[in-house]
């Protein structure tokens, strides 16, 4: 899952009473908002950055004061900077909305039964070869290009399926061609999640986790396929999938992981509080991300020790022609 950038998010504590001049030039676009659990509220509009403010900026955006947001020249700069602003040159496309129909509530609470019953599946059956073990895997030999062939296949087809999963639990299923065309301009797998910020925990939890969880169970059903025909290629098919399952826990990258914990704690700026301001953060918030970032760099200290240079050791010796 890919996010548009929160580096924009700015705290808006001054009201300037400033007169400004342009106040035909201030038409918002529609505003989807919350109110977090610390009082300020998340504002958000399509194509826009995802802006954090406090009660009283928040309601003279959300109730459209035409008259204060121009009368505040700060306010109106950072509006338009961050596309709240209605712009001739680009259609506006309304957000997508939290769904609150049965059918969507049916599928959340679908996935996490498949969810729970594959983490049971791997728990109760997975192999531990897989964590510890990567060298014995891969056959250097002349099928190795073939399996590379097979795996890239296995890599596309499923992060189309991971991204499809988010399109799904972020209700953007309209807006598909929208992303279609970012991802192939971008060259990478691209879903915004950025407007699922103002809807409710559990929606919003699920939205982000949706790839991440369609992972695991096609990791399960690698595992039982495993089971009636043991060979390479399942084996190695299993370990695409666990590293980028595995992935998404470097909290210290863009992951889902990362974007999970952030919407847990509730805090669209933790990420760069902490490296830039730490003292606007709680206590347990600054705790909570320090542990989320050693907790990422063991996993890079991980990758690397027990994938990446295995692997590379294993590749020289091949080209050497030792293997
Ligand atoms: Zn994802």
């Amino acid at each position: 899952m890919g996010m548009v950038s929160q580096t924009n998010g700015k705290y808006l504590d001054i009201m300037i009473e400033n007169k400004f001049k342009d106040t035909d030039d201030c038409a918002l676009k529609d505003i989807s908002y919350r109110e977090m659990k610390n009082g300020e509220y998340i504002l958000y509009a399509d194509r826009a950055e995802l802006l954090v403010v406090n009660r009283e900026v928040a309601l003279t955006v959300i109730e459209k004061d035409k008259i204060n947001i121009t009368k505040n020249k700060k306010l109106f700069e950072i509006l338009k900077n961050n596309g709240f602003l209605i712009d001739e040159h680009n259609e506006i496309n309304g957000l997508p909305k939290e769904p609150k129909n049965n059918i969507f509530r049916m599928l959340q609470i679908f996935l996490m039964v498949v969810f729970g019953l594959s983490v049971l599946l791997l728990l109760l059956y997975g192999s531990q070869k897989l964590i510890w073990n990567s060298l014995y895997i891969v056959p250097f030999d002349r099928r190795i290009f073939g399996l590379i062939l097979i795996g890239i296949s296995f890599s596309v087809g499923t992060t189309i399926l991971h991204e499809f999963m988010h399109l799904i639990f972020s209700n953007n299923i309209k807006n598909i061609k929208r992303m279609l065309s970012i991802s192939l301009k971008k060259s990478t797998a691209y879903v915004s999640l950025t407007h699922v910020w103002t809807w409710s925990v559990f929606s919003r939890l699920m939205a982000v986790s949706a790839g991440i969880m369609i992972d695991i169970v096609v990791l399960s059903i690698l595992l039982v396929i495993g089971k009636v025909l043991n060979n390479e290629i399942e084996t190695i098919l299993m370990s695409i999938m666990f590293l980028r399952i595995i992935w998404q826990f470097g909290f210290h990258r863009k992951t889902d992981g990362k974007y999970f914990l952030m919407m847990l704690l509730d805090n669209p700026l933790i990420d760069i509080d902490y490296k830039t301001n730490r003292n606007v953060l709680t206590k347990k918030e600054v705790l909570a991300w320090r542990i989320a970032c050693v907790i990422g760099k063991i996993i890079d200290l991980y990758l690397l020790f027990f994938w990446i240079m295995p692997i590379v050791y294993k590749t020289i010796l091949w080209i050497g022609g030792r293997i």
